[in-house]
């Protein structure tokens, strides 16, 4: 059985916390986009784990880990991962391995992100660690996969530079690729789950252009990039929080005005410990939007919704949520392919009452406040999609499932 589990919003919604819980029941997890600019946080028995391009199943000491081919990788920063795990107690010796097919992040790339977004007249706020480079190398057929690596004549127009950092790592890599394609055939009957990066509206061809990543992390991603085809995809998940966030920058309907709703920002930051993994930097917030959520579940087929941070707004009397937009004086009801009329787009806001208590602890949907359940329903009635699964707080057993995903 093949499941996605993508970010139904501009990333950083808990879907390393949801992988980790999901993955034990599954073999093999199968990270499909993306480079060291994504970060997830797992929290297990009080240790915190920042992976940035190992798929989250890997401190399960007996899951495959897979780095699918739409993956950019620093051979660097992956060493780096694997020995910060190793150092921690996790090994990973002989259940990681790389689509063959994926594509190398060089050091120069850095050097050209850096350049690239000076000369931005709008940044579009990258993590400057050349990942869009390698994206935009492969598209242009200049760049570098795992599979050249191997093979002299696919680096003869590098620099020497370049053809150093590959002799460096050559052999280190060697215990690494594998045909995805092939490998995933091979296991066709075991439980795989397919990992997205960034979020829906961070995606390429569906997010909020040119304030996007470069990679796909769309649903579709999966099947293009994860080594199967789309008709193999059992069930897609959409992972979103209780409000929004987003790093970097680019239009946010919703975004806290700090003018009257900075205590509130500041608030849900420190609550929700919003700070990029990879950047460190504040994460912006603000109310969950219902209009760029709905696309999300449209545009990826989400067959169910994981609501994550619920317990974010435990202690709020009220909180609102996005229905509609206004822009220059007209009611809009669709996500906006326009910048423009994105970033003049004011939210229609409705407002929910709060539960005003703890949510830790409860176990089941039938011990959620009678507001949480509303705020939950509302939700599933405005997308039009189930929320099979609620999360209430950072570990591993603060989830609370109406349906197993893998039962199809
Ligand atoms: P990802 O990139 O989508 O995996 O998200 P991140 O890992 O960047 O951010 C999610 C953060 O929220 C991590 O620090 C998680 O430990 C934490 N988290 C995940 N789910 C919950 C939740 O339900 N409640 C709270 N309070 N924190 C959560």
């Amino acid at each position: 059985m093949n499941i996605v589990v993508i970010g139904a919003q501009w990333g950083d919604e808990g879907k390393g916390k949801i992988v980790d819980y999901l993955a034990g029941d599954a073999q093999i997890i199968v990270r499909f986009s993306g480079g060291a600019n994504a970060g997830h946080t797992i929290v297990l028995k009080d240790e915190q784990f920042a992976l940035h391009l190992v798929p989250s199943g890997v401190l399960y000491p007996d899951k495959i880990v897979i780095l699918g081919t739409g993956m950019v990788i620093d051979p660097e920063a992956l060493h780096a991962e694997l020995s910060m795990l190793e150092s921690r107690g996790i090994n990973w010796q002989g259940r990681v391995f790389i689509s063959d097919r994926a594509h190398i992040v060089l050091p120069k790339y850095r050097q050209i992100d850096k350049e690239m977004e000076e000369k931005r007249n709008k940044p579009i706020g990258t993590t400057g660690r050349g990942i869009g480079i390698a994206y935009g190398l492969k598209a242009f057929r200049d760049g570098i996969r795992l599979a050249d690596v191997f093979e002299d004549e696919r680096l003869v127009n590098l620099d020497a530079e370049d053809r150093a950092f590959i002799a460096h790592w050559k052999d280190w890599l060697k215990q690494f690729p594998i045909n995805l394609v092939d490998y995933l055939d091979k296991h066709r009957h075991a439980y795989v789950l397919f990992e997205g990066a960034q979020g829906a509206l961070l995606d390429i061809d569906t997010g909020t252009y040119p304030f996007v990543s470069s990679g796909m992390s769309c649903a579709a991603g999966a099947a293009a990039q994860g080594g199967i085809g789309p008709r193999s995809i059992d069930k897609v998940l959409g992972v979103f929080k209780a409000y929004t966030t987003r790093v970097g920058n680019g239009p946010f309907p919703t975004e806290f005005n700090p003018e009257n709703q900075g205590a509130l920002e500041d608030y849900i930051r420190k609550t929700g410990r919003e700070y990029g993994v990879t950047t460190g930097r504040p994460r912006r917030c603000g109310y969950l939007d219902l209009v760029a959520l709905r696309y999300a579940c449209r545009v990826n087929s989400i067959d169910t919704l994981v609501l994550t941070h619920l317990d974010v707004y435990d202690t709020l009397p009220s909180f609102e949520a996005c229905i509609a937009y206004k822009i220059d004086g007209k009611l809009i009801e669709h996500f906006p392919s326009s910048i423009y009329e994105l970033e003049h787009a004011e939210p229609v806001l409705r407002k929910f009452k709060g539960w005003e208590c703890e949510l830790k602890g409860r176990s089941s949907y039938d011990e959620l406040p009678i507001e949480a359940k509303d705020y939950i329903s509302f939700i599933e009635e405005y997308t039009e999609t189930s929320i099979d699964m609620i999360s209430i707080g950072y570990e591993r057993n603060e989830t609370i499932v109406r349906k197993s995903p893998w039962i199809r």
